[in-house]
């Protein structure tokens, strides 16, 4: 087939390694960063009609999940990256979207307060819980509760605006495309690939739960987990916490609230529905005690995948095509330790985890 003839180029020296990036959320837009550290180029397409989850998400590090409170898989390591690179992130770019926050949550019974208890005791959990719990301003917005827990190394990352940010730059400099992928276009070579004009060494996917549909690694065992969530505006609510009492509410831009969210394995479109809504309405009216405006409500499918475990690695027959995908429900925590993982990878020959490569499905 001949290739497309199209618009996509790249200015690149001989001897650097070239990259098409399929996919602007975190994975795609962190992926690139990495690659742009080591020295190679990038060149990025992103669908503009999809719903990227990275757009819709709150963007919480929450390090203590669960009714048991338990640590989440590798988060020693997963926290004090993110939040170096976040922080270097907010400097080489100029913008605020990392934010500190400790979460409390609701202790709903005598049984959730034994099992905290219990944990607490842990040496591995000594630095994950702040007591007693500050709780500023949640007692006079919302109805008492049995009791609260704090959790700290915890934050709220507007993965949405780092991506925006990013995704302006790299338009500035020539090396972003608002458009679809089409997979027809690629032809694969024996040492590297063309898509229309574009010659490059990989074409790196990053496509979200989309990549269900890619002709290559469609085979993978994705999940898929859709998410609704609010935008409310709470005024003069002056609430600095994340407070998780069913869902979270988390404060997000001036005084708007991120409120959410759903979460269900079985849909039939990516759309906000009238159910979505009406949940996450009734859990707030459970819980708050002072008026709010709802002001905006939206819906994504979280790129969840069946062992919890992200997506690295390359195809088997064509090493020339790679994926960065399966961030589910905690792409602010993963995304910044495995982009970087796999742009070593990549870029340095470094071994992959095999925790995270592909490799494991063979
Ligand atoms: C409701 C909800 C709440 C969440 N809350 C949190 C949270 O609090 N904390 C947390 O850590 N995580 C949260 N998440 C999860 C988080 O959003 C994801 O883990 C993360 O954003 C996934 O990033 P991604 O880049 O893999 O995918 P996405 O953000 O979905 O990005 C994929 C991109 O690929 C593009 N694309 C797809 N196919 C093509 C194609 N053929 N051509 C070109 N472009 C294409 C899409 O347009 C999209 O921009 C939440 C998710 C949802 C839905």
């Amino acid at each position: 087939m001949q290739p497309k003839k199209n618009h996509l180029t790249i200015n690149h020296q001989p001897s650097t390694k070239k990259n098409l990036i399929i996919g602007h959320g975190i994975a795609g837009a962190l992926l690139g960063y990495f690659l742009e550290q080591a020295g190679e180029e990038c060149i990025y397409l992103d669908a503009p009609d999809q719903k990227a989850a990275t757009q819709v998400a709150a963007g919480i590090i929450n390090p203590i999940t669960g009714r048991r409170f338990v640590k989440s898989w590798r988060i020693d390591d997963l926290v004090p990256f993110a939040q170096q690179l976040y922080r270097k992130l907010e400097q080489e770019l100029d913008i605020r979207f990392y934010h500190e926050r400790p979460l409390v949550r609701t202790l709903f019974n005598r049984g959730d307060e034994n099992n905290w208890q219990a944990r607490i005791q842990e040496d591995a959990y000594q630095n994950f819980f702040h007591e007693p719990p500050r709780l500023g301003n949640i007692p006079t917005l919302t109805e008492p509760a049995f009791s609260y827990l704090e959790v700290t190394q915890t934050a709220q990352v507007t993965i949405g605006v780092l991506v925006d940010a990013l995704k302006a730059k790299r338009k500035k400099e020539g090396r972003f495309y608002d458009e679809a992928f089409e997979p027809e276009q690629l032809v694969i070579r024996e040492k590297d690939v063309q898509y229309g004009d574009l010659v490059a060494d990989r074409v790196l996917f990053c496509e979200g739960w989309c990549a269900r549909f890619n002709p290559w690694f469609g085979d993978l065992p994705y999940g898929g987990n859709k998410g609704e969530v609010l935008l409310i505006r709470l005024p003069n609510a002056q609430l600095e916490q994340m407070f998780k009492h069913r869902v979270f509410i988390v404060p997000f831009t001036d005084d708007l609230y991120w409120v959410g969210s759903t979460s269900e394995n079985q849909f039939t479109s990516d759309e906000p529905t009238p159910e979505g809504k009406a949940y996450l309405q009734a859990r707030l009216e459970e819980v708050l005690t002072t008026p709010y405006e709802l002001v905006d409500h939206r819906a994504a499918i979280r790129p969840t995948v069946k062992d919890r475990r992200p997506f690295l690695g390359l195809h088997l027959t064509y090493p020339q095509l790679g994926i960065f995908n399966g961030l589910g429900t905690k792409g602010a925590s993963l995304a910044p330790f495995w982009a970087k993982h796999f742009a070593d990878f990549l870029a340095f020959n470094k071994e992959l985890d095999f925790a995270v490569d592909i490799q494991r499905f063979k």
